[in-house]
């Protein structure tokens, strides 16, 4: 008895407040399920103070999902540049040509149909279905876990599959008639403001007085959730190879493989530093010697003419379970360059094509040296991503013009104006 009526003040107070501190977030003008659905699939692991910029200017370009299954992939992917996560846009492109396909364009209102779309997983389909179309169905991410174990005081390791489940059916069980929409968004926002991970702010919330885990003294050692395994240390030598002649001003860039981790974005080369200079494990150290003729190996095994000639700088990049440390060498390219490839400064349209077409598209002559017969011969540069040896790399020569045409993780975004800035810098005389 007393659980069903902790129940019932939960879901009462946690509305009422709802409705009297709401936050005015763009995803909440409209119930358009595409808009909610955007908006679900970027806030995961990102806060909504860095989503809402993103959601109006991917919403400003992609209104409907019409426009969104039609974009080139590489512009849904330079829109969602600085999110991170990059597979989330992929997929929910993947998904708006689903919908386009067979649904004709809207989002379905059945778990079932949700539930199919690509990336769509439990916690995004109860959002939409409840959101959108007001369907009792949860929505429980780890927000939500901390809540309910905390007011519920539940001790269960919200790690485990197991443990979701069960919130599922707890979440559900609270909704009430005919209020999911606002119960979920209640929830989640909450969540957000108020019972936050670090410091609850048990004195300003609203369902404060039956919160067992606060009564228990328990509020900020809940949820128990055991630690995911830290991301495995890598070292890689990155090459800020600078172009001559035509190229002058130029940098070489080169798109990831078609598949796995930041799949067809741009970067600078890369590859993985020496095992015996404390790289395994560590980083390598800039001024190493071992270093830099490991770079330049790399560098001639994939094609790319040019030296190591200064450490650059050092950049982190940290995913789910790798961390790199890049260590960026700027090199120089060697053979007198004949004309730039022409496409260098390849639209949208021109990418496309040689990432649909890689095993019979002639590679672009990038270093043709004036005395060899093979002058386009093909670099094989990922030979060192797992299930990707032999893929061709896509590679152009970019100024800082041409940025705006390609997707790159932040990472190379940042290395990228940093070198632009600096050369700037250095030929005004600053
Ligand atoms: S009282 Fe504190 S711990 Fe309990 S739900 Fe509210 S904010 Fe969270």
């Amino acid at each position: 008895m007393k659980r069903q009526e902790d129940m019932e003040f939960f879901s009462r107070h946690l509305l009422e407040w709802y409705h009297r501190q709401k936050r005015d977030l763009p995803w909440r003008r409209s119930r358009d399920p595409y808009h909610i659905w955007v908006s679900e699939i970027m806030l995961q692991q990102t806060r909504v103070d860095t989503v809402i910029p993103y959601f109006n200017r991917f919403i400003g370009r992609f209104p409907t999902i019409e426009s969104l299954a039609e974009a080139p992939e590489e512009e849904v992917l330079k829109c969602w540049e600085g999110l991170g996560y990059y597979s989330r846009a992929r997929n929910l492109q993947h998904a708006a040509r689903q919908v386009e396909d067979a649904y004709g364009g809207k989002v379905p209102d059945d778990r079932e149909a949700v539930f199919g779309l690509k990336g769509v997983g439990p916690y995004t389909a109860g959002a939409i279905l409840s959101i959108a179309f007001n369907r009792p169905e949860p929505a429980v991410d780890g927000n939500v876990m901390r809540v309910l174990s905390r007011f519920f005081l539940i001790e269960d390791d919200i790690a485990k599959a197991k443990t979701r489940v069960k919130m599922e059916g707890l979440a559900k069980e609270l909704i009430p008639g005919g209020e999911a929409s606002h119960f979920n968004q209640a929830l989640m926002e909450h969540g957000a403001l108020v019972c936050t991970p670090k410091s609850p702010r048990c004195l300003v919330c609203p369902v404060m007085e039956r919160c067992a885990g606060r009564l228990a003294g328990r509020e900020t050692t809940l949820p128990v959730k055991t630690k995911a395994k830290p991301p495995r240390p890598e070292a890689r030598l990155a090459a800020l190879v600078e172009g001559r002649g035509e190229r002058a001003g130029r940098v070489l860039i080169r798109q990831r493989p078609s598949s796995g981790l930041l799949a067809r974005m741009w970067e600078l080369p890369h590859w993985p530093a020496p095992e015996n200079d404390g790289a395994g494990g560590g980083a390598a150290r800039p001024e190493d010697a071992a270093a830099m003729d490991r770079l330049r190996r790399s560098l001639a095994e994939a094609g790319i003419s040019a030296r190591p000639e200064e450490h650059f700088m050092a950049a982190e990049h940290t995913f789910s379970h790798i961390h790199w440390t890049l260590q960026v060498y700027r090199c120089r390219e060697e053979r007198l360059p004949l004309p730039m490839a022409a496409e260098a400064r390849a639209p949208y349209a021109a990418q496309r094509t040689a990432v649909e077409a890689p095993a019979e598209a002639s590679p672009p002559a990038l270093f043709p040296a004036a005395d060899s017969a093979d002058p386009g011969a093909a670099p094989e540069l990922f030979a060192d991503e797992a299930g990707h040896a032999g893929e061709r790399a896509e590679m152009r020569w970019i100024g800082r013009e041409d940025m705006a045409n390609y997707a790159f993780p932040n990472v190379f975004l940042k290395l990228l104006n940093a070198y632009f800035d600096q050369r700037d810098a250095a030929a005004s005389g600053g």
